[in-house]
């Protein structure tokens, strides 16, 4: 593969956004193209420092928010276009052959899917979109020739480890921080507050996968995002507790040895990776094995964690099970960022919606039969009515 010479990035904005702007500037990689939801004041920033060529805003709002906001900083318009909204990602999509998917939630599903159809290289970090869209995604990522490159680390690890052994495999195991209330029981968790959850102990990233790792959901849509990358059933991917994050999840080979990818907790290392598609250098930390001197690994409990339980129950459901569980997990987090609800009610909100789609649905085969609309009209139908609950 020839060394890519630009890209478009989608989520810009974002945690995984501003890392893999990073990594374009230290490799010589134009970003030709940017998509961002809301924050106008860092897509300023990314404008004046990259000069992609086609900028993407949420809606018309933003849209015109920027430009007004770029004529009075007297940046030079005549060389970048703005647009917004669906029509604005998908010419967005348009700039480049190689794709970086940072977006983040159920909004990373379109672009996702308009990247393979327009058959580009599509180096993925929104995991929202596998978890929901993961059946039919495959089917086009086959169909027009479309190699998806995971950027979540655990997913980018076991990626390098199989790529050329697939069929070599007996089991994934996916390791897990534990996230910002590990040594926490679930007696302790009742008056977690939002910056009590934000602050987890080894990744800095976006308020949601922040949220997601404390309540373990994160495990949760990876596990369903590792079965449709790697196409193993859900019995043969386990997930266990590893506190320094060091290991970025492992591979159980047939003949029973295991690889491992090591690094420091880092996300330029898998952003890298997945760009390059090769071990080139970073500025990431060296691993020194003798300050480290021992790593650990707790057996997950799923008791402890009924999210991560509740997810492999989806997942091997299939169909739109896990558009329910992944949508009413966003609608609950958004409710816990607005101090609406309280932190153990986002698996209450989850576990319910579930429950519900179960009881309606569990006799209709619904795995052959759906499409990507019917994916988002599930999605904002069981949006609709937790938000009518706890508005
Ligand atoms: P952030 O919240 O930091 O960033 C999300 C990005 O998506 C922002 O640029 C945001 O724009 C943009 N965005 C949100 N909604 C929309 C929308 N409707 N249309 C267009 N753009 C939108 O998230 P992260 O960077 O942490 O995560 C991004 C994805 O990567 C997630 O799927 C996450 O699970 C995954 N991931 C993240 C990791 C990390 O370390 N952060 C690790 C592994 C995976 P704006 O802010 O301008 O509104
Ligand atoms: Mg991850």
């Amino acid at each position: 593969m020839d060394k890519i010479k630009d890209l478009v990035l989608l989520g810009a904005t974002g945690s995984i956004g501003e890392q893999t702007i990073t990594v374009c500037s230290n490799n010589d990689i134009v970003i030709k193209a940017i998509a961002f939801g809301k924050n106008i004041s860092k897509a300023l920033e990314i404008i004046k420092t990259c000069k992609p060529e086609f900028v993407c805003a949420f809606s018309a709002k933003e849209a015109v928010d920027l430009s007004n906001n770029l004529e009075l900083l007297g940046f030079d318009l005549s060389n970048l276009e703005i647009g917004y909204g669906e029509e604005g990602l998908k010419k967005a999509i348009s700039y480049s052959h190689n794709i970086v998917n940072a977006i983040t939630g159920i909004a990373g599903l379109k672009p996702t899917v308009w990247s393979i159809e327009q058959g580009k290289n599509l180096m993925l970090a929104n995991k929202e979109s596998l978890v929901v869209g993961g059946e039919l995604i495959n089917k086009l990522a086959k169909e027009y020739k479309v190699n998806i490159i995971p950027i979540d680390s655990e997913h980018n690890a076991i990626y390098r480890l199989v790529k050329n052994n697939k069929s070599e495999i007996s089991k994934l195991i996916i390791t897990a921080s534990g996230g910002s209330f590990r040594n926490k029981s679930r007696d302790e968790l009742v008056n977690i507050t939002v910056s009590d959850a934000l602050n987890h102990p080894n990744w800095s990233m976006g308020k949601k996968i922040t949220i997601d790792s404390a309540t373990m959901a994160n495990k949760g849509l990876e596990v369903i995002e590792a079965h449709y990358l790697f196409n193993i059933d859900y019995d043969n991917i386990e997930t266990i507790i590893h506190p320094e994050s060091i290991i970025h999840s492992m591979v159980e080979y047939n003949d029973n040895s295991v690889g491992a990818i090591l690094y420091s907790p880092s996300m330029i290392i898998p952003i890298q990776d997945a760009i390059l598609n090769k071990y080139d250098k970073t500025e990431v930390a060296k691993l020194n094995f003798n300050k480290i001197k021992s790593l650990n690994f707790i057996e997950m409990d799923f008791n402890r964690f009924p999210l991560l339980k509740l997810a492999y129950f989806v997942g091997e459901k299939g169909g739109l099970y896990p558009t329910v569980y992944n949508a009413s997990n966003e609608a609950a987090v958004e409710l816990f960022l607005e101090e609406k609800i309280s932190f153990l009610d986002i698996e209450k909100i989850v576990t319910d919606a579930v429950k519900e789609f179960d009881s309606k649905y569990n006799n209709i085969n619904n795995i052959c039969c759906y499409t990507i609309e019917d994916i988002i009209k599930t999605d904002i139908e069981v949006k609709e009515r937790i938000k009518e609950v706890y508005k």
